[in-house]
């Protein structure tokens, strides 16, 4: 894409009313604008960023076997009623009516429309387990929405459901989600920790957290750095995609930095993190209300044993952000970057810079590299910031003093390194 096609509205300024890094730096390099409290439009490089992380989340989904399928946001009022969780959620839950008057509610999750699915269809042993997700717009009137796209009232998240048998297909189904939730964020470059969080209040067998360190996080992990030992700090807290905004105050002793490790006894370290994900091991919660039930092999009726697996794509951006970034501006891990390279001309003005610059410009598409061209009429100066500050992760500097020698730079967003090369070397440059 070139630069004067794009809507790419770079700021110098910080907006004052922005706290975390990641908050200011998305308005500032024209990532995001807010719409009203707790939500966000997404503009195109910000909406690039989300559909590669997408793209991450689909193929990991995928690889486990999981299907992805597309359920409506807006809910009838039963199926909550069902479960309970139509009086037991206060008012983080948008209701509403329809013109004939009844109750209806926008989905802060899924749990209750995927459940009365899988009650209507799976009938016997023989169609489980069975894996379905989605990747969706989700809605919950947040008390404080803030920390930009960290806590908003309307965001987008992939979840998953899972349908087994029985425990042991259950424990499989988890374990599979652990794993590609670790290949997940290995992917998108995040540094995280999988943590224990508490089975206890959903009367399940397990549940954990992934948590991405960063001062900008509301949560915190207490580590054991002696035997890798990881939880919540407060096992109370943020728990299945359905379950975050059920926790209320526990009396639940919260861990301190230098308390002894439950494990092995070393000193726990405490660390502020963003949640960036969560599984949880549902069993029956919601397939015993909602007669979620399948015939067994001899004939007898059991009900369908469940797990849900949550991440939210705009957190895994901003956690991004809040740990890859520096003075001048985000520094993307490449797999998630809205473009791949940037081709900066220096002075598009002149004729050899142009010509170099829109030969470049094709190779690298060509080759599959995606690339933005800042093709502006515009000072080197504001060029190299706005490059900085948007943060992708090759620059290729194209001046006229290197032209004369024949010779471009590229230069590494993250290490600030510059090589100068030969045009048709750039490609090779950006592997080595
Ligand atoms: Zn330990």
């Amino acid at each position: 894409m070139r630069f004067t096609n794009m809507f790419i509205p770079t700021l110098r300024e910080t907006p004052s009313d922005a706290e975390a890094v990641s908050h200011k730096l998305m308005l500032r390099a024209g990532y995001v604008r807010q719409l009203a409290a707790g939500l966000y439009m997404y503009l195109p490089l910000g909406w690039r960023v989300m559909a590669k992380i997408n793209a991450i989340l689909k193929e990991e989904m995928d690889a486990i076997g999981a299907q992805e399928i597309s359920l409506p946001v807006l809910h009838p009022a039963e199926l909550w009623q069902q479960t309970g969780r139509w009086d037991e959620i206060k008012e983080e839950m948008f209701r509403l009516k329809d013109r004939g008057g009844r109750d209806m509610c926008l989905g802060m999750t899924h749990e209750e429309v995927m459940t009365y699915l899988a009650s209507r269809e799976i009938r016997s042993y023989r169609q489980l387990p069975q894996s379905w997700y989605q990747i969706q717009t989700k809605l919950r009137d947040e008390a404080r929405p803030k920390s930009g796209i960290l806590r908003t009232r309307e965001f987008i998240m992939k979840d998953s459901y899972s349908f087994d048998a029985d425990e042991a297909g259950l424990d499989k189904s988890y374990e599979l989600h652990a794993k590609a939730y670790h290949r997940i964020f290995q992917r998108c470059g995040l540094e995280f920790y999988q943590v224990q969080s508490d089975p206890g209040m959903m009367g399940g067998k397990g549940a954990h957290e992934f948590m991405a360190p960063s001062p900008a996080g509301e949560d915190e992990a207490v580590l054991c750095v002696s035997c890798g030992y990881a939880a919540n700090v407060e096992l109370a807290g943020s728990i299945s995609p359905g379950e975050r905004f059920k926790a209320e105050p526990h009396d639940i002793h919260a861990a301190k930095t230098g308390d002894g490790c439950p494990k092995c006894g070393a000193a726990l370290k405490i660390e502020r993190c963003i949640e960036i994900g969560n599984i949880f091991k549902l069993g029956t919660k919601y397939s015993l209300p909602m007669k979620a039930f399948y015939l067994t092999e001899d004939g007898s009726e059991r009900p369908l044993i469940m797990g849900s697996y949550g991440i939210g794509p705009a957190r895994i951006a901003a956690a991004a952000i809040e740990q890859s970034h520096d003075g001048d501006g985000m520094i993307w891990p490449a797999s998630i970057a809205p473009f791949d390279a940037e081709i900066i001309p220096l002075n598009i003005k002149d004729e050899n810079t142009a010509k170099t610059a829109e030969a470049l410009y094709n190779a690298l598409n060509e080759a599959g590299i995606e690339t933005l061209m800042d093709d502006r009429d515009e000072r080197a100066g504001v060029k190299f910031k706005d490059a900085d500050l948007i943060g992708i992760p090759k620059q290729v500097i194209i001046g006229e003093r290197n032209l004369k020698e024949g010779l471009v730079e590229v230069k590494d967003r993250r290490t600030k390194e510059a090589l100068k090369v030969k045009p048709d070397e750039v490609l090779k440059a950006f592997k080595s």
